[in-house]
């Protein structure tokens, strides 16, 4: 998808990319799910984190999730 990916901690580039459905409670306390929550998994350390682009993505993601 994207070049030059390292993991933060490690330097790993045994990274993947991991898609999955989550619930966030917003400010108001209500739960907004998000079928397509994006983020890295870094094979050799197991850190889990979210790049510039997949926070932009998320956050995309996030606003079309409705409050149930
Ligand atoms: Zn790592």
């Amino acid at each position: 998808m994207s070049q030059n990916k390292y993991c933060p901690i490690c330097d790993s580039q045994e990274l993947q990319i991991v898609t999955i459905a989550e619930t966030f409670t917003n400010r108001a306390g209500e739960e907004i799910k998000m079928d397509n929550y994006e983020y890295t998994l870094c094979s050799e350390c197991d850190l889990e984190f979210v790049t510039a682009k997949q926070a932009r993505h998320n956050e995309e993601e996030y606003a079309k999730g409705s409050p149930r």
